[in-house]
């Protein structure tokens, strides 16, 4: 079905809003047009961003900052998809670790995230998720500097 994916980050970017104020987080969203519609299932993008978003939360230190940035219509090897970028300015995550960020139950460095108490199955369902719609995730990450997981969702255009 068809989604509009700028209210319904709109409304997701609302949910998790108190919970990142409250420990100290700038959150923000921007897109460039809308309103941006994708062929996507409305409860599973909830799951894949709310996955996304509380991992930013979870792994940026008090003072920092939270993007969600909507871009229509980019292009990837000859294909053209909407992307959802969110940006954090968190603890980031070594190089290393990036192979098997999407494996399940994998955790980054046990030791610090232990306190923080996840399952580790978070990105491991926004990564199915995303690609039983036909997408793609890329992550890009600095240690200490911060993280973007960008999500590729391909546009339909018979929509
Ligand atoms: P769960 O999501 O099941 O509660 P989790 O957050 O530990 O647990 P994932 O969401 O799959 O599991 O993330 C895997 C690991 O990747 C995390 O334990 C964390 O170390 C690292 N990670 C994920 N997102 C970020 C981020 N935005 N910044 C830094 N590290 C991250
Ligand atoms: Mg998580």
């Amino acid at each position: 079905k068809p989604l509009d994916l700028t209210a319904h980050l709109e409304r997701i970017v609302d949910d998790v809003k108190y919970e990142a104020e409250e420990t100290g987080l700038e959150i923000r969203l921007s897109t460039t047009s809308r309103p941006v519609t994708v062929m996507a299932d409305a409860r599973r993008i909830t799951q894949v961003f709310i996955n996304l978003l509380t991992n930013a939360i979870r792994y940026t230190p008090e003072g920092g900052k939270i993007s969600v940035v909507i871009q229509d219509k980019v292009v990837d090897r000859n294909a053209v998809y909407t992307c959802v970028s969110v940006i954090d300015t968190g603890i980031g995550i070594p190089a290393e670790e990036l192979a098997h960020l999407f494996d399940r139950f994998y955790r980054v460095e046990k030791a610090r995230s232990r306190h923080t108490g996840g399952t580790g199955l978070g990105l491991s369902i926004v990564h199915h998720f995303v690609r039983a719609h036909g997408g793609f995730i890329r992550v890009v990450s600095e240690p200490g500097q911060g993280t973007t997981f960008t999500v590729y969702l391909p546009i339909n255009n018979d929509l």
